[in-house]
């Protein structure tokens, strides 16, 4: 039977494929018969395997916070109680025993019969148990992989198998794994829970296919190989269409192709408006292997190299000095003399520093120590970061980019760093360019409302409003259930990007926009009518954003901006920016 199910539209365009679904834990592990004579030893692996996950628990219990609510001990008292539990330890036991299953099969094995049982209890507060049984078990089994997460080497083995019109469909991705599925072979994803602005949304927005977030329930609902179509502009998934519907998205999708083909006759075509305004486009970046997109996409340098994803998801330690001198060196050399600016780790948030060395420092809230904070509460590793960017300067036009600064002191701590940096450099005799820029990310309103401050100290700043949106609006952008009140046309953050856009001209300092609204055409000309003429945004978005470029006059959007600004009604904003757009 054919039904659609609704969520939040994250890449455009439309796909049509198979379902390949994927869990935390109990699909995704490897089902293999273990040799004969093994079946001991791989009953000793899992019984250390629960040894480990009742070690963490009690670790967990040790560190909960004196003021921590009675709840959570409780909670995880309930855990270690299931991990004792004398049949869930037997039975996969005997499984491994009698079948020759290997001990994440066995154990996934059995969590799913318990899964189907709790199914169906009838009782709400009993049935939702069943969730307690599969953390547990996924406890176990990040034990038995050996790390903090799961493998992806099924997913990989699934991937291989099936051709390119695999469409993932998760409760949910984290950024770090949304980076490996890059290297995937599959044609769009759907999740149940995310917002349209997390960092996984945007890393899945640079791979350039359709998906949609906050599709609620869809990895119970939708069934392994459900024929899908995911249409990434409205973010609907149509479960088993009919035969017309079909039709009608084959037909969507051939007009797609065409008009993507249109736009790469832009690639080389000069990004001036009508009036002859030159415009800048540079690409954001996630990793170096992304910069021969960039410039394939025709961008005039990297406006955001979010170095974090270097540090994230990693099994030893931290990169080291080398390690990421390497990286940058790559990246630099990847765009050929153009600029690059290799914003300094911005972890934190939805971005999960989840490492053996840093444990403690992960899951930090986006109101604790992120970005910068971080960095500065971690002076030595924030100097090694320095040390290798200041290095890679040698080998081309390499910019500082700072996120998460607010205060004054913070200000002060870092350009104190960057100059320890460089005097260590020198004493090491290592070259670097020593007329490097600094730039600082504009991204919470306490830096937009103290414009001056910034101006004084930085060479360029970046507006980030992914997270200026955020935090003025007070709305976790990764949170879909308050995902209808993230609004980048929100009279406040008008407001505040047209006057930091003002206030950084007003002193001649270049000002760019790097955040998600600089990728979004919608916004392409509203952007240009306050001045902007400096843009960064994820290839496959920058020949888009061009398109409308080349045909916007700013003397008439310039006309068109003060009633959008003084307006507060958003229906009005609204309607004005739709006119803008005309
Ligand atoms: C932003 O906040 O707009 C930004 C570009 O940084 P990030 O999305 O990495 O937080
Ligand atoms: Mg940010």
């Amino acid at each position: 039977m054919s039904f659609a199910l609704h969520g939040l539209s994250v890449s455009n365009g439309v796909a049509i494929g198979h379902a390949l679904t994927i869990s935390a834990a109990s699909l995704d592990v490897t089902h293999q018969f273990i040799a004969s004579g093994s079946e001991e030893q791989e009953v000793v692996r899992l019984q250390q395997a629960f040894e480990l996950a009742m070690q963490e628990l009690h670790d967990l219990k040790d560190r909960l916070p004196e003021d921590a609510p009675e709840e959570m001990s409780a909670f995880l008292d309930v855990h270690r109680l299931i991990l004792e539990d004398i049949d869930l330890r037997q039975k996969p036991e005997a499984l491994i025993l009698k079948r020759r299953y290997n001990a994440a099969w066995a154990l996934t094995t059995v969590l799913d019969e318990l899964l189907l049982a709790f199914e169906e209890i009838d009782d709400p507060y009993l049935k939702e148990r069943g969730a307690d049984f599969r953390q547990v078990i996924e406890r176990v089994l990040y034990a038995l992989n050996g790390s903090s997460e799961l493998s992806l080497a099924p997913l990989y083995q699934k991937l291989d198998r099936q051709s390119a019109d695999a469409i993932i469909v998760a409760q949910d991705i984290a950024p770090h794994d949304m980076m490996r599925f890059k290297e995937l072979n599959f044609c769009a994803f759907v999740t149940d829970f995310g917002g349209k602005n997390s960092h996984t949304a945007i890393v899945a927005r640079s791979l350039d296919i359709p998906a949609a977030v906050g599709v609620k329930h869809a990895s119970e609902i939708i069934q392994q190989d459900d024929l899908l179509i995911v249409d990434g502009d409205k973010g609907i998934v149509i479960v088993d269409p009919s035969p017309m519907i079909l039709e009608a998205y084959r037909q969507r999708q051939a007009e797609i192709k065409f008009s993507k083909e249109q736009l790469q006759l832009l690639k080389y075509t000069p990004t001036k408006t009508i009036d002859g305004q030159q415009i800048t486009l540079m690409a954001n970046i996630e990793t170096p292997e992304d910069a021969p997109d960039a410039l394939d996409s025709g961008a005039v340098g990297v406006g955001l190299y979010r170095s974090e994803f270097l540090f994230m998801n990693r099994k030893g330690g931290l990169p080291e000095e080398e390690e990421q001198y390497r990286a940058y060196v790559k990246t630099i050399e990847a765009m050929y003399g153009l600029p690059v600016n290799i914003r300094t780790i911005d972890i934190g948030a939805d971005k999960n520093l989840d490492n053996e060395d840093h444990k403690l420092s992960s899951n930090i809230s986006p109101l604790g120590l992120r970005g910068i904070r971080w960095s500065l509460s971690e002076p030595e590793i924030f100097l090694t970061q320095l040390r290798a960017i200041l290095r890679a300067s040698a080998h081309g036009k390499a910019q500082i980019l700072i996120p998460m600064l607010a205060q004054a002191h913070e200000i002060e701590l870092t350009l104190e760093l960057i100059g320890e940096a460089k005097r260590q450099l020198e004493q090491r005799q290592q070259a670097y360019n020593t007329d490097i820029k600094i730039g600082a990310m504009i991204e919470i309103p306490a830096a937009a409302l103290v414009m001056p401050l910034f101006l004084k100290y930085f060479d360029f700043v970046s507006i980030g409003t992914n997270d200026l949106i955020q935090y003025t609006l007070g709305i976790d952008r990764a949170d879909n259930a308050v995902a209808h009140l993230y609004d980048p046309l929100h009279p406040a953050i008008l407001k505040l990007i047209y006057e930091i856009i003002q206030a950084a001209k007003k002193e001649n300092i270049p000002v760019s926009v790097c955040g998600e609204m600089a990728g979004d055409s919608k916004l392409t000309r509203l952007l240009l009518a306050m001045g902007l003429t400096d843009f960064s945004m994820h290839a496959s978005q920058l020949l888009t954003v061009k398109r409308e470029i080349l045909k916007a006059y700013i003397a008439d959007l310039t006309y068109q901006l003060p009633p959008i600004l003084s307006t507060y009604e958003p229906e009005l904003i609204n309607a004005l920016v739709t006119k803008l757009n005309q």
